[in-house]
This record gives C-alpha cells, structure tokens and sequence, in this order.
C-alpha cells in the first residue's frame, strides 16, 4: 500500500470539559506506575480508502465506539508504538528520536496491509498531544509520559482483506520510574516450547498478535519465578533472538558488546540502535551478529562474557542477573548491575533527560 499524503494535516485540540482535576491529577503524577492512568486529551484521524487520511483532532480521552464488525476485532489488523516525553530539569519537554517510531509505524503498517502514516502527521499528532496534556508530564527521577501511538482497521465487515477504514489514534500515560528502589538485575525465562517469530513472519513488525503469542511463554517465565522470557529463532530453536518487549545485548571481557543481529524476525528497538552509536562514542566496538545459546552458556561459563543486559523504552537498560532454564541456572555477574550496564545506561538516561549534550540530533523539542 502506498503513502496516502498527508502533507498538512493538523490536529486542531477540543479541551476536554472535564478534564481531570489538579488534586488528582498530582496525586496520579506522584505514583504513576505504568499504563494505569491516562491524560485527559487523545490525538485520532481517519483513514478510508479512496479518502486517504482526514478528520485529524486531539479530542477529550474516552472510549471509542467500534461495531462488533470492526476488522480488528477479529483478524487482529493493528499495529502500534512506544515513545516517552521527558521532562528536562528547565521543564522543558521533549521526545526521543521519534522519527525513528514513525518510520517503524510505517514499517509496520506495509507488513500488516495497514495505510502508512508520514513522519510529519505523526510529529504532529505526538506533538499537539504533548502540548495539551503538557501538565501530565511528570517530572524528576526517571519518570516520563508514555506515548502511545496504534492503528486499528474499523472496517465493519467479516471478510478477510485489508480494511477500507482504518483509525490512528494516540493515548498517553504518565509513567513512573521502572526501578523505583534502584536498578534490580532482571531474570529470565528461556522458552522452549514457544517461539516469537518465524523467517516471513510479523517479528519485525510491532503488531498487536505478536505479544497475544508472547503471553504463554510470559506466563511460563512467571510461574518459573522469572521476570522476562527469552525467544530462539524458530527455525533452528538456538540463536538469541530478544526477549518479549526488550532487546539484548552482550558484553565480553575484552570491552566488546555484542546484539543479536537484525535478521526480519526481531523487533528493530530504537534503543538497541542508539546504544549501537553510544557505545561506539564510548569506545566499545560493537557488533550485530548471530548468538547462539550455546555461545552465550559457554561464555557466562568460562567468563568471556562479562555482562548481559536487555534494552527498551519502558525501562532504558536493565541488567540480566541470571538465564533459568529447564537445564538450570546460570548467574551473570554474580546477580549484580555490570559496569558497562550501568555506564550505558546513564549515558542514555543523561541524554534523555537532557543532562548532556545532543551530540546525535536525537531530541526533539515539544
Ligand atoms: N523488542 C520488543 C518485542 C519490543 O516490544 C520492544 C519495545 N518496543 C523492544 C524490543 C524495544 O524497542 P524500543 O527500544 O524501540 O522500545
């Protein structure tokens, strides 16, 4: 499907009449947690075929009304993304390198025959969003205001085919740090009945069905006391693919970091990306190569690989404290947040909220 245009399209904003009050809204803002609690404002346009996109607002929150006909609802014809605004010790807000979500959305959307959103409309839909709900974006520590931009084929009709009516809408959330106490090692399942993604599949694309799949396995980690589940490839069920919402990366002895390499069926994490570049200005030589589970037992074994740890936009860097398994535990770095984990982590943290320079040209001002 080809690019509607949408070369000018605005999100003019209807005030909510009742927005949420100032008391509460504090109180939301001093607990937020993650994904509970929602702004007063939500961005939405339409798309239908023939029209191309049109009725774009920012309206007040509130629930949608779908016919139970809505292709979504029964053939999963979704797609979404994940982004945070941060608010800089000056009270500025700002986004991180949300080009790069728009042109995953749009990635997205030809994998999954959706209409494809420019880089411009979404700017815009995030930005107009931000700036009437500018009040929810909490500020100090690590706590930012998730954005969450999807698109949903609202077609009324049961046969199986690319919708003729699409919506793009984006919520928002006020998010708390995702380590309140403190950066905790995370543990991990490594699944072996279910895998996330096969070579021509979706893997790649950030589609709803994607994580209804990953659920079971999610749920396999938690009922073996794990934190996170760990995908192979599932052609040959032994290279490290990513967990359900992050990324991996390894570090070795001799300063290298290592990422499972983008071959179609892994998620394409902006924050693996950037970490490519911030751990090359920090000096590390990076690779983007195949890792086997084999690769990664023997190295925590024989201590070639010093430290592991997982990225995302939820919880930036998180470190890997131990890989649990039917065979067994295997604990990294005695159970502790690495060095390089925690100097990776910070330099990305100290970009996002603003702390040190721009050098890449990856905020983006509200
Ligand atoms: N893999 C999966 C499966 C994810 O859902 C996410 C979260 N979007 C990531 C990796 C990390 O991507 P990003 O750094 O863009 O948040």
């Amino acid at each position: 499907m080809t690019a509607t245009p949408t070369a000018g399209l605005t999100f003019p904003v209807t005030p909510s009449a009742v927005p949420v009050s100032e008391q509460r809204r504090a109180e939301i803002l001093a607990a937020p947690g993650f994904g509970k609690f929602f702004t007063d404002h939500m961005a939405v346009a339409t798309w239908t075929q023939g029209a191309g996109w049109h009725d774009a607002a920012v309206v007040p929150y509130g629930p949608l009304q779908l016919d139970p006909a809505a292709a979504v609802l029964h053939y999963a014809q979704e797609i979404f993304e994940g982004l945070k605004a941060y608010r800089h010790a000056d009270g500025s807000v700002w986004t991180f390198r949300p080009e790069a979500n728009a042109a995953r959305l749009a990635r997205s959307a030809r994998r999954l025959a959706l209409p494809e959103i420019s880089e411009e409309m979404f700017l815009e839909a995030i930005t107009q969003l931000v700036r009437a709900d500018e009040a929810w974006v909490p500020s100090g520590g690590e706590s930012s205001l998730y954005l969450r931009p999807f698109v949903i084929a609202t077609e009324a009709f049961l046969g199986v085919r690319a919708a003729h009516e699409v919506k793009f809408l984006v919520i928002a959330s006020p998010a708390g740090a995702y380590f309140p106490g403190g950066v905790k090692p995370v543990s991990i399942w490594l699944s072996q009945h279910y895998t996330r993604a096969a070579v021509g599949g979706t893997g790649a694309a950030k589609c709803g069905g994607n994580y209804a799949a990953s659920l079971l396995a999610q749920n396999e980690a938690s009922e073996n006391g794990c934190d996170q589940v760990c995908f192979l490839d599932a052609a040959e069920n032994r290279f490290v693919e990513e967990l359900g919402g992050m990324n991996l990366y390894f570090v070795h002895d001799d300063g290298s970091i290592v990422t499972p390499e983008l071959t179609g069926t892994i998620l394409e994490g902006i924050t693996r990306d950037s970490i490519v570049e911030l751990a090359r200005d920090l000096g590390h030589e990076v690779s983007e190569r195949r890792i086997s589970i084999d690769e990664w037992r023997e190295g925590v074994a024989s201590g070639r690989i010093t430290e592991v740890f997982a990225c995302g936009t939820a919880a930036a860097v998180t470190p890997v404290g131990k890989l649990v398994s039917p065979e067994g535990e295997l604990v990294h770095g005695g159970g502790v947040a690495g060095e390089v984990t925690m100097k990776i982590r910070n330099t990305l943290l100290d970009l996002q909220y603003g702390r040190t320079q721009d050098t890449h040209g990856w905020l983006h001002r509200i």
